[in-house]
């Protein structure tokens, strides 16, 4: 187990899932075939230890949530997952290591028929680059850019679980009832199943990895509308009523909820007359979705009490820089 090559064999080369690679790993490209009434759909995600997963993550947490960003971006759109690509960074050769996040990488590889076509294997700091790439029937995509005054805002889960583990992790609060929430941070569920069939009823999503302050700040801003937010209507997961009554004298931080990241949920409009097969597209997926407000004409986010009052956030979202 010397060469990247060997490493490359033994943990990052899966059995042939789908018949629509017409070349595998192992050439200077992968190459794949797109259906002529398909749209394909790329998107990247980095995950840095220290950064985006703490230095001593389990290799199964790591190789989970970067799969999970990435199928969740492409779950914002619509789009059927079909390939991945997997660039590698890594400080030594740890075959237990190796051996485990190729294990969890390949149950999801086979969850979601996705194929691994390629990749890089570098020596260097933990870092983990995939690019997953999806199908849609051309033209029907969810955009941010596509709420329209008069529709109706959804979200789905509980936003701010994750950031309830996070807290949870760095502050070394040993609480198994907040095993849900780090449950939430190391292993979301890209709402991919749902979301292909969401695009019956909205044109517009964006999933919710930077907190809903700043991801519905870009859903408004890309489509030069307004959103109001009704907070007595965003829904709390038991986990974090938990949280807030045990941990801060029963005060619901609304900023921990709205402004973390890491949620993965989805954000998304809908006109009202679809709002009943959203209902029922949620029923058959057993998936809690909610609405909490609309979006409105002019260009202002506001999220309003329970007297209906404006609640401004100073901090509004997750930022790299
Ligand atoms: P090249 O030198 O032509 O860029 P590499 O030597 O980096 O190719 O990789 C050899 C082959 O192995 C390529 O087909 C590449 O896509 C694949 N590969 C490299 N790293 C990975 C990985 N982590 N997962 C999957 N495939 C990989
Ligand atoms: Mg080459």
């Amino acid at each position: 187990m010397n060469s990247e090559f060997d490493i490359i064999k033994k943990y990052f080369t899966f059995a042939a899932a789908r018949d629509d690679v017409l070349i595998a790993a192992g050439d200077d490209c992968a190459s794949v075939s797109v259906p002529a009434d398909k749209q394909l759909l790329i998107t990247t995600d980095t995950l840095i230890a220290g950064v985006h997963f703490p230095e001593k993550a389990s290799p199964e947490d790591i190789a989970y949530k970067a799969v999970m960003v990435n199928l969740s971006d492409l779950a914002a759109m619509g789009a059927t997952p079909a390939w991945l690509t997997l660039a590698i960074s890594l400080p030594q050769v740890d075959e237990t290591w190796l051996q485990n996040f190729s294990a969890t990488l390949g149950e999801l590889l086979k969850r979601f028929n996705v194929s691994l076509i390629g990749g890089d294997t570098t020596k260097g700091t933990l870092s983990i680059t995939m690019q997953a790439m999806g199908l849609c029937d051309k033209d029907k995509i969810m955009r941010r850019d596509q709420a329209k005054a008069g529709d109706q805002i959804y979200i789905t889960g509980t936003p701010g679980d994750a950031a309830i583990g996070l807290h949870a992790l760095l502050n070394n609060i040993d609480d198994p009832a907040l095993q849900p929430c780090i449950t939430k941070l190391n292993r979301p569920e890209a709402r991919v199943a749902f979301a292909q069939q969401l695009v019956s009823f909205s044109d517009c999503a964006i999933d919710i990895s930077d907190g809903l302050v700043a991801d519905l700040g870009h859903i408004i801003n890309a489509s030069g509308c307004a959103a109001q937010v009704h907070l007595s209507a965003i829904p709390l997961s038991s986990a974090s009523r938990y949280f807030f009554d045990k941990y801060n004298k029963a005060v619901i931080d609304w900023s921990m909820l709205l402004t973390r990241g890491d949620d993965y949920e989805l954000c998304f409009t809908v006109n009202k007359d679809k709002t009943s097969g959203v209902n029922e597209l949620a029923c058959q997926y057993d998936l809690k979705v909610t609405c909490i407000g609309e979006i409105t004409e002019g260009h202002e986010l506001n999220f309003l009490n329970d007297d209906g009052e404006l609640v401004s956030f100073t901090d509004t979202g997750f930022k790299h820089f």
